[in-house]
């Protein structure tokens, strides 16, 4: 049996492993390198790994740093299934599509200078066709129904409390070369106790043979999660005084739909007073309107919130209203009065979010607020230290709006959460390969996974090393 893993090895994105077993070759995950973009551009095409000869795809769940090259795995001739929660399938059907988008605009951009320098033009990565024909190979299961994928390996899919339809993967597996039985568990992305809306991750108390562990947080630590919602609270109620708009930078993906019901509690309980809130992102739209059709995956608050309330709908009330066209978005900078308006790109480099930044950046009476990771050298970075001027659409605009972050709104498990996960398994894996995480804090998490918890071998792979298990 041979692992090999060709991307999420030492650094964070493009999570791409493979399990060859019984003749078989199963892939988990198959997602995009994100990054700077010449790099990401050559990973993304020539550093794919695995081929065409894959027999089946299991998806951990729907971001994109898991799924968003599946349509070119499609394209290069995998006809097998792709197999993931209900909700995974359908959150891709809208994220590859926007992927896709983001794709051909990135390439007709680079092709109209290539065009003008007689270059020869790029193709996109995949187009929207792609995306679409992609969907027809997914399969869609339910948490906790064990299904054989392949021959003498079965999977279940549990609950991984990261985002809507996260999974943690298990395969048992019957090795016929060796003629034993050894379970495998690949972590997927961990998410956080008492964040809302989705459960608490799973326990997997039984343990495993071999683990593939994320290590995003590896060496952080997040406040925990009721301290960020009394701080949305605060910053609601300051930016009303000052008579301000309270501009969200926020991921269309999970993000978006926290804050909206945090929002709607805190209105609920007249916290917060009665001001217009707007969700100007079109795919966060899309998105929330998956939220809706996926209850199975609701934690007991929500469902309690629900039937309390006789509330039909966790994401909409009276004061919050979804802007579809790009002029409903524009009118949103005629506010005179204070108002929320939550809208994409998270990181601040795309999307309607910079025509609001544009519009109200320059202001001391509004406020900012971050709540996500910010990676180096993107807007929302500069914003969040402090920078005395930032470019928006080629132009300086003076910083004076109030900054504020919120951590706490992750969906990523912290370093302690990481260990206790890990920590609870009564067998401890004989070799774990800690993946998903930049060098530094996967070495950190692998240094505490040898040293308080005792598991016997941890090994951080190189891209596209592979191991016989
Ligand atoms: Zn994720
Ligand atoms: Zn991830």
């Amino acid at each position: 049996m041979k692992l090999t893993f060709h991307g999420a090895a030492k650094t964070v994105t493009g999570s791409q492993h493979l399990l060859e077993v019984n003749g078989k070759r199963i892939l988990l995950d198959c997602g995009l390198f994100q990054g700077k973009r010449k790099e990401a551009f050559e990973l993304n095409r020539s550093g794919f790994g695995a081929g065409k000869d894959i027999d089946c795809l299991v998806l951990s769940h729907a971001h994109i740093d898991h799924s968003g090259n599946i349509p070119t795995l499609v394209k290069r001739g995998f006809r097998g299934d792709i197999v993931c929660t209900s909700a995974t399938r359908d959150l891709c059907a809208v994220m590859l599509m926007d992927s896709a988008f983001i794709q051909e605009k990135d390439v007709a951009f680079a092709n109209k200078l290539r065009r003008r320098n007689k270059q020869k033009e790029f193709e996109p990565l995949y187009t929207r066709e792609d995306a679409v024909a992609a969907m027809d190979q997914f399969v869609g299961i339910s948490y906790n129904r064990r299904r054989e994928i392949v021959p003498g390996v079965h999977l279940t899919l549990v609950d991984a409390g990261h985002m809507l339809g996260s999974a943690n993967v298990i395969l048992d597996i019957h090795d016929q070369e060796q003629g034993r039985d050894i379970r495998l568990v690949f972590s997927g992305d961990i998410g956080r106790s008492g964040i809302p809306i989705i459960n608490d991750p799973t326990v997997l108390s039984e343990g495993a043979d071999i683990l593939i562990m994320e290590s995003t947080y590896g060496n952080r630590q997040h406040p925990p999660y009721p301290e960020s919602e009394k701080e949305l609270e605060r910053i609601v109620n300051d930016t009303y005084r000052r008579g301000g708009v309270l501009l969200i930078p926020a991921f269309a993906v999970g993000r978006t739909q926290q804050l909206v019901y945090a929002l709607h509690k805190l209105f609920l309980k007249r916290d917060i007073p009665r001001l217009p809130i707007y969700v100007d992102s079109p795919l966060a739209t899309r998105v929330t309107d998956i939220f809706r059709l996926h209850p199975e995956t609701y934690d007991s608050e929500i469902r309690e919130f629900l039937l309390a309330g006789n509330h039909s709908n966790a994401f909409g009330f009276d004061t919050l209203s979804y802007t579809q066209s790009v002029e409903e978005s524009k009118e949103l900078n005629f506010l005179r009065e204070p108002a929320i308006i939550i809208s994409a790109s998270g990181m601040m480099e795309g999307g309607r979010i910079l025509h609001h930044l544009r519009r109200r950046i320059g202001d001391q009476k509004n406020t900012i607020l971050v709540t996500g990771w910010q990676a180096p050298h993107t807007l929302g970075r500069k914003i969040v230290e402090g920078e005395k001027t930032v470019k928006i659409y080629g132009e300086e605009f003076p910083l004076r709006a109030k900054v504020e972050t919120l951590t706490g709104f992750s969906g990523h498990a912290d370093r302690d959460e990481l260990l206790a996960w890990a920590g609870a398994m009564r067998k401890k894996p004989a070799r774990t390969f800690v993946v998903h995480g930049e060098e530094e804090a996967a070495t950190a998490l692998a240094e505490s996974m040898r040293l308080e918890l005792n598991f016997p071998s941890v090994e951080i792979p190189e891209p596209h090393q592979s191991f016989e298990v």
